[in-house]
């Protein structure tokens, strides 16, 4: 069975089923093809460009993703405070409950997020969004 994507003389778009192209062909032939919006017999197949589909479905799917990141992260910077470049620091602090608990963020070097991991200190990266590499 092959699937096409047809389209009626009035522009209604639909999908149908045949078990191959010869049959497809013939049963437009014998008007035994209608449109289901309107019971047109005049029905052929219509246009595709699925490469061009493809394309716009993945940037339509990143762009959701990276609004997915963005809440998440703007989320994160609501809801913590903001210790710059002391977040190993404070991290640590934290951990070892020195300090009151609380959510904070800042930067770390590649070195301080390593012994972070070591100690056992529960942190995340933020997502890196798009416009960060601008
Ligand atoms: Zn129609």
């Amino acid at each position: 069975m092959i699937r096409y994507q047809l389209v009626c003389a009035r522009d209604h778009e639909f999908e149908g089923w045949f078990s191959n192209s010869a049959a497809f062909d013939d049963q437009v032939k014998h008007g035994l093809v209608i449109c289901p919006h309107c019971g047109l017999q005049d029905v052929s197949k219509a246009p595709m460009a699925p490469s061009i589909a493809r394309r716009e479905t993945s940037s339509k799917n990143q762009r959701e993703i990276v609004e997915v990141l963005r809440e998440a992260r703007n989320h994160i910077l609501k809801s913590s405070e903001n210790v710059g470049d002391k977040f190993a620091e404070e991290a640590r602090k934290i951990h070892r409950e020195e300090v009151e608990p609380r959510s904070i963020y800042g930067n770390a070097t590649a070195d301080e997020a390593d012994s972070l991991q070591d100690e056992g200190v529960d942190f995340h990266p933020l997502p890196v969004l798009p416009e960060d590499h601008n």
